[in-house]
């Protein structure tokens, strides 16, 4: 049976994930974009086809990533997949490195230079971005965006649907009061986040606060 091995989304995080695919995919693997409004199209030498089109498909074993990073979104596009009965897989980088006991749900990117230390767990469809690394005793939860280069130090617990900007770095907690970063949290690019972020809340700047608008 084919396995057809795609990636939903073929804008900015997807073509920056097809070449980690690529690199990591069986030779007789057919791998496509699935893009609902570039459907049609070839991008970057990869066809391109609506999710309605890749439903459709019946004679292969399919597997999705979702390469989009908006959480929320990536959430919807999920459920619209598993209704479908559609799998996920993780697209990891070759030079990624994963040290002792780490926990990882399905469907996650891990771009090239990405750390995760020892005894992490992190949830469903977790995004990190490249440069980024995540230190030990990390509990992240399901349908996290790391962009580029954050820094995420040991005994950080973010929630669901957080998004942490470019180049953030957040400071370790303890294990007895872990840093928290409450779930769909938006931590700025540059942030330097030193105390907690409450659920909901975007915060910028050094040392990190909420933005007023
Ligand atoms: N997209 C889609 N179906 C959806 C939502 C989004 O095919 O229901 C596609 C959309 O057409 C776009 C991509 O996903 O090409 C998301 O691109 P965007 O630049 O917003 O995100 P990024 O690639 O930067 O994460």
């Amino acid at each position: 049976m084919m396995h057809i091995r795609a990636i939903y989304g073929a804008a900015g995080c997807g073509r920056g994930v097809m070449p980690i695919l690529r690199d990591m995919a069986l030779p007789d693997s057919q791998l496509l974009f699935i893009d609902d409004s570039l459907a049609g199209k070839t991008v970057n030498g990869q066809c391109v086809i609506s999710f309605d089109q890749f439903a459709k498909i019946t004679d292969g074993y399919k597997e999705i990533t979702i390469a989009i990073a908006d959480p929320k979104i990536r959430e919807k596009l999920t459920l619209k997949c598993t209704e479908h009965g559609i799998f996920f897989a993780s697209i990891i980088a070759s030079n990624h490195v994963r040290m002792d006991d780490c926990e990882i749900g399905e469907g996650a990117i891990f771009s090239p230079f990405t750390t995760l230390t020892s005894n992490i767990s992190i949830g469903r469809h977790f995004h990190c971005n490249i440069g980024s690394y995540v230190e030990h005793d990390c509990v992240i939860g399901d349908f996290v965006t790391f962009a580029p280069g954050v820094k995420c130090n040991g005994n950080i617990h973010i929630g669901n649907h957080a998004y942490i900007g470019s180049g953030a770095v957040i400071r370790q907690g303890t294990p007895g009061k872990p840093l928290r970063i409450g779930a769909g949290a938006i931590v700025g690019m540059g942030a330097v986040v030193t105390k907690d972020v409450a659920a909901g809340e975007t915060v910028i700047g050094n040392p990190a606060r909420p933005m007023k608008l």
